[in-house]
């Protein structure tokens, strides 16, 4: 690969702000659904790049775009919002948040703009969950604010915290930043990915339980712990061995959150009968679009 090939080349589905305006017309003959990748600018310790949150979002998006096309059902996936709300991380360096107000604003005027555009059904995928109360009043005042939007959130932690004992290799809970998340990095940008700076630290049960256990409501319980300050849980930014990743475990991260939205996508915007939580892959994209990445 050459240098102008290294640093410009387009695989896969684009990104809303990829395409042209006549291609965005064109494919809206064929959907009306939108995913849009919500992210973050925000630390995840010493060896994992700022935009981790911002490209997890994109490449789950990605992913389950072509196991989209493949069920025959056409979306168009973002533009990435690349920054949330992410108070709890401030005290590192790098981190940017934006209030919970100007989240709110800026996701439902995104969706309203792509609204006017021609886009109804809309699909908002987080890379950091603590966008998704954000990412739930916005998608609520899209629908209250047009005759006929549709919207939803999707939370894929719940699927993939399920599932997460039989992925990871850590016999610990991960975290942020952690063996899992750091996995999913090596796999789109792995250059990016600093492994020698990694560094162990993980936190008491009880810590744990409120920043992600199963009885925290974004990993499927009941309960919503509101955090104060990341800093008092890790002095690093990251809670878990990011020493134990690899870019295998990482695809089979990206898999189950891709089928898991991909099935849910298919069966609630395109009334396909399938079972999100069914184990059973769909079938390849086709490679003609794998090589032209046209949706
Ligand atoms: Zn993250």
């Amino acid at each position: 690969m050459n240098e102008h090939e290294a640093l410009y080349s387009q695989k896969g589905p684009p990104t809303l702000d990829e395409m042209t305006g006549p291609e965005v017309e064109a494919a809206l003959k064929h959907t009306d659904v939108l995913l849009l990748p919500v992210g973050a600018t925000e630390a995840h310790g010493a060896h994992l790049p700022l935009g981790t949150d911002s490209f997890e979002a994109r490449e789950n998006c990605r992913r389950a775009a072509l196991r989209l096309e493949s069920l025959g059902c056409p979306v168009i996936i973002g533009p990435v919002i690349p920054f949330g709300a992410s108070s709890f991380h401030l005290g590192f360096a790098g981190t940017i948040s934006l209030s919970s107000r100007t989240m709110i604003s800026l996701l439902t005027e995104v969706c309203l703009s792509l609204y006017e555009t021609g886009f109804r059904k809309f699909a908002l995928v987080h890379g950091h969950d603590g966008n998704l109360p954000v990412m739930m009043v916005a998608a609520q005042d899209l629908v209250d604010q047009t005759p006929d939007a549709q919207a939803m959130v999707l939370n894929w932690l719940t699927p993939l915290s399920k599932v997460y004992h039989t992925i990871q290799t850590s016999k610990k809970q991960e975290g942020h930043g952690g063996e899992g998340e750091t996995a999913r990095i090596l796999v789109t940008h792995p250059q990016l990915v600093k492994l020698e700076q990694a560094v162990k630290h993980h936190v008491p049960p009880e810590d744990m339980r409120k920043i992600q256990g199963p009885e925290h409501i974004k990993t499927g319980g009941g309960i919503f712990y509101a955090t104060r300050r990341y800093k008092d849980h890790t002095p690093y930014g990251h809670i878990g061995d990011p020493a134990l990743a690899t870019a295998e475990t990482g695809n089979k991260g990206y898999d189950v959150i891709a089928e898991w939205l991909a099935r849910v996508i298919a069966r609630d915007y395109f009334g396909k009968d399938l079972d999100p939580n069914s184990a059973t892959p769909t079938p390849a994209p086709p490679q003609s679009f794998l090589r032209t990445g046209q949706v």
